[in-house]
C-alpha cells in the first residue's frame, strides 16, 4: 500500500487519519495548526512541515478542510507537485461551485478525483463509522473504497463529480429543518401540559418519527445520549449547521429555485449563532424557540 497524505487534521481529519493508521496505512499528515499536528503524531501519523512533503510518494491524497476556498487553495498547490495519476479525495463539506472547480483542476492535471463529504460528526470520525457520500467516476470510486472503509461504515456512490456534495447539503437541509420542527412540537407540547416523555413515546413510534427526534431528541431525558443531556455540548455545532444551510441556499439560488423552509431554517440558525450559541449543539435551538414563543 502506498502512503496516504492527509491535509487538514482538525476535529474530523485528525481521527480519520488515526483510523487509516489503525487500518495499517502509512499516513503523512500536514496542518497549519501545531496542536492538530501534535495530536495526529500521538495517533501514529507521520507529521510533516509542508504539503509538498506530505504528498511525496503518496498514491492517495485526502483533504479535510473548513470550506471551499481552503480546498481550492490546497488543491492548486497539490496539483503543482503530485504526479498525474495520484488520487485526490476531498472529504470537506464545501459549496457546489468549489467542488466542481476542484474536480476540473484535478482533471486538467490527470489526477482521478472524488468529492466525499461525510456525516456522523466527530463521534463517527473517532469510531470509524462515518457515512461517505461520494461523487466521481465509478472506477475511481471502486478503487478508493478500501480507503473509505478504514474510516467509515456506509460508503455510497451518489453519481458523477460533485454528487457527493449535493447529497450532503440536501441531507443537512432536511436535518436543519427537522430539528426545528421537533423543537417547535416539544415547546407546543409543554404549553399543552404534555410531558416530554409522553410526546417522545408517541411521536417516536408514529408518523412524526425522524432522526432529530428518535436519535437526537432536543430535550433532556428521552434519549440519554443526545446533547440535550450535556447542556448542548456538540455534537454538531450550530455554526456548522448554519454553514451547511447557507451552502444549500446558495445551491438553490444557482439552480433558480427557492426552498422556503430551508431559507427559514437558515434564518433561525443565524439568529441562534448571533445570540452567542454558535458553538453549542444545533439541537439547542429549541431553547431559542421556547424563548421566542414566550416573548410573543
Ligand atoms: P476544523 O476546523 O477542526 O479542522 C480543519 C483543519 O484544517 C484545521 O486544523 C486547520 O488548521 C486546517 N487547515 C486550514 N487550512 C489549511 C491549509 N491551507 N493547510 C493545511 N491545513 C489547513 O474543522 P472540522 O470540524 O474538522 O471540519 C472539517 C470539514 O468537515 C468541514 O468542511 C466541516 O464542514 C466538515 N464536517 C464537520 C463535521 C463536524 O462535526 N465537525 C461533521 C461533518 C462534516
Amino acid at each position: 500500500m502506498s502512503p496516504i497524505a492527509f491535509i487538514g487534521l482538525g476535529h474530523m481529519g485528525g481521527p480519520m487519519a488515526a483510523n487509516l493508521v489503525k487500518a495499517g496505512h502509512a499516513v503523512r499528515g500536514f496542518d497549519l495548526s501545531a496542536s492538530s499536528l501534535e495530536l495526529a503524531r500521538a495517533n501514529g501519523v507521520t507529521t510533516v512541515a509542508s504539503i509538498a512533503e506530505a504528498v511525496s510518494g503518496a498514491g492517495t491524497v485526502i483533504t479535510m478542510l473548513p470550506a471551499g476556498k481552503h480546498v481550492l487553495a490546497v488543491w492548486q498547490e497539490l496539483v503543482a507537485v503530485v504526479p498525474s495519476g495520484t488520487r485526490l479525495i476531498d472529504c470537506s463539506t464545501i459549496d457546489m461551485d468549489s467542488a466542481r472547480k476542484a474536480h476540473a483542476l484535478a482533471e486538467a492535471h490527470g489526477c482521478p478525483a472524488l468529492d466525499a463529504p461525510v456525516s456522523g460528526g466527530t463521534g463517527g470520525a473517532t469510531a470509524g463509522t462515518l457515512t461517505f457520500m461520494v461523487g466521481g467516476d465509478a472506477d475511481v470510486f471502486a478503487g478508493a473504497k478500501p480507503v473509505f472503509k478504514a474510516m467509515g461504515k456506509r460508503i455510497i456512490h451518489c453519481g458523477a463529480a460533485s454528487a457527493g456534495q449535493a447529497a450532503k447539503i440536501c441531507n443537512n437541509m432536511i436535518l436543519g429543518i427537522s430539528m426545528i420542527a421537533v423543537g417547535e412540537a416539544f415547546v407546543l407540547g409543554e404549553r399543552l401540559g404534555l410531558t416530554h416523555q409522553a410526546l417522545f413515546d408517541v411521536a417516536s413510534v408514529s408518523s412524526g418519527q425522524c432522526w432529530s427526534l428518535n436519535t437526537y431528541c432536543p430535550v433532556p431525558g428521552p434519549v440519554p445520549t443526545s446533547p440535550a443531556n450535556k447542556d448542548y455540548e456538540p455534537g454538531f455545532a450550530a455554526a456548522l449547521m448554519l454553514k451547511d444551510l447557507m451552502l444549500s441556499q446558495a445551491a438553490a439560488e444557482d439552480t433558480g429555485m427557492t426552498t422556503p423552509l430551508g431559507a427559514k431554517a437558515a434564518e433561525l440558525y443565524r439568529s441562534f449563532a448571533q445570540a452567542g450559541f454558535g458553538d453549542k449543539d444545533f439541537s439547542g435551538i429549541i431553547n431559542m424557540l421556547r424563548d421566542k414563543a414566550a416573548a410573543e
